[in-house]
């Protein structure tokens, strides 16, 4: 398998490479293009230097050319590619450089057309061109210039576009190493914080498999990246090493509470059992009484876990039907009544016929848990409960949950405003609670929080208007 490091090196290495190579052709065409115009300007100026040279030669007295010139001239331009014929106005031929030396003549074209052909593909013919030679402005003979054309290189001119050649070759190479030292950098820039926090999350994963003691300080990775994607991983990778770490403490915490609400009733129980067995106490009726009660309180407190253990996990499947829920609400509100009269509360219920769909039984549960934390934390005054459903709704149309608010108020002891979020965590009991000694074991509010969590609803607690708690359930 291809590491993500040596693909992107390819793929910049690739990219670069192509990018080059098309640049390289584009100059390359246009140098060509330019170059080839350049040298058939130079060409027509050269024929015309070439033409005025010749007429140079023209002596007016005489009334004609220095043929040895000529000559002389016209090997000259031979060698430089142009082979010429001059003739006097009659048409008679003065000097032809094919008649002087044919084969020099022949060689010199057979290069060029070669060098032309072989190198640059060029297709080109022998072209001739005719001149008037004058003498101001007097006639005095003419010129025929034969090239190759349309256009063709000198040897310096081939050194020169050799030599850019090799500069753009040259430059491309050096491009490319430049490239492939970006890529390898950019690349290592990308892969290694992967790999960093590939190496993070196996760490993690150890750390937390109970293979071995906790690490102190925890496993964490650099999250100052410049690039998002890679500050956003290595973000995720911390929380989800945080929450691992949060688990972990929880489930600690967990099994600490759970052993210390076991052994406080069952060492009651177990003092209880063995004074009798001594012979220390008599085994009245009142003594086993409050043995059995410990053990329905020890049995409550295991069916409580279950079932937060249950709806935490979501193994809970919810038997959702339609009912009133005012209906609900008087009935458990009937149950609180006994409780609450004794203690000189009244309840109050301020609610009107509307449906809800839920599971009637675990919502039962929900206003049981806090109606009787209501009456356990108020010691005079009123518990109101107020419920408002999206009344009007026909029953026919009920498919899904349909919102509802229900808040139990009560003129208690209240909870303190940095408490109020935390009395829903498993357990847990306000300090004011624990110096009451009302005997909860500080679950009744986790499982009505699973369980309204379970309808897709939301808990909540606040302080009530003149002292106490409001306790507020949202449904649907
Ligand atoms: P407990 O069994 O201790 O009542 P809960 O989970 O039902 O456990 O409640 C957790 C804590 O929240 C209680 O110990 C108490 O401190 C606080 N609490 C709950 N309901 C009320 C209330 N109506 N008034 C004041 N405090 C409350």
């Amino acid at each position: 398998m291809i590491s993500l490091k040596n693909q992107l090196m390819l793929i910049y290495v690739l990219f670069i490479g192509i990018a080059l190579g098309v640049l390289t052709f584009v100059i390359n065409l246009s140098i060509g293009t330019m170059f080839s115009g350049l040298i058939k300007d130079n060409i027509r100026e050269r024929s015309g230097e070439i033409i005025n040279t010749i007429a140079e030669q023209y002596d007016p007295l005489d009334a004609g050319f220095n043929v040895a010139a000529l000559e002389a001239l016209g090997m000259c331009f031979v060698h430089e590619g142009y082979i010429v014929r001059i003739e006097d106005t009659a048409g008679l031929t003065l000097w032809d450089a094919r008649t002087a030396d044919m084969q020099h003549c022949a060689a010199v074209m057979d290069e060029i057309t070669e060098r032309m052909e072989s190198r640059y593909g060029l297709n080109g013919t022998v072209q001739n061109q005719s001149y008037t030679l004058s003498y101001g402005t007097a006639p005095i003979g003419a010129v025929e210039i034969e090239t190759y054309g349309p256009f063709f290189y000198t040897e310096t001119e081939i050194d020169f576009l050799a030599s850019i050649n090799r500069v753009l070759l040259r430059a491309g190479i050096a491009f490319i190493l430049l490239g492939a030292l970006i890529s390898l950098f950019l690349a290592s820039a990308i892969s290694r914080p992967i790999l960093r926090a590939s190496g993070a999350a196996r760490r993690i994963a150890k750390e937390h498999s109970g293979a071995g003691p906790l690490k102190s300080p925890a496993v964490r990775i650099r999250d100052n990246y410049n690039i998002k994607e890679l500050k956003e991983l290595s973000r995720s990778i911390n929380s989800l090493a945080e929450e691992l770490e949060e688990g972990e403490r929880r489930q600690k915490q967990l099994s600490a509470d759970v052993a210390h609400e076991l052994r406080t009733p069952l060492s009651c129980l177990r003092g209880s059992v063995e004074a009798m067995i001594d012979g220390v106490w008599e085994p009245s009726r009142e003594r086993l009484e409050s043995c059995r009660e410990e053990i329905l309180r020890l049995t409550k407190l295991v069916e409580d876990l279950n079932l937060l253990t249950n709806l935490e996990w979501e193994n809970l499947a919810l038997d959702k039907t339609e009912f009133d829920l005012a209906k609900l609400l008087e009935i458990t509100a009937e149950q609180f009544r006994p409780a609450a009269a004794e203690k000189g509360i009244r309840i109050i219920l301020e609610t009107a016929p509307g449906p809800v769909y839920a599971d009637y039984n675990r919502l039962k549960q929900v206003f049981v848990n806090l109606l009787s934390n209501a009456v356990k934390y108020t010691d005079s005054g009123t518990i109101t409960i107020a419920a408002v459903t999206s009344a009007g709704t026909a029953p026919s149309e009920v498919t899904a949950e349909i919102p509802a608010v229900v808040t139990i108020a009560d003129t208690g002891i209240g909870i303190a405003e940095e408490e109020r979020r935390r009395i829903f965590e498993r357990f847990y009991r306000s300090d004011k609670s624990r110096n009451r000694n009302t005997g909860g074991a500080g679950i009744g509010l986790s499982i009505a929080a699973a369980i309204v969590k379970a309808h897709g609803g939301s808990i909540s607690a606040e302080g009530g208007a003149s002292g106490g708690s409001v306790f507020r359930v949202e449904l649907g």
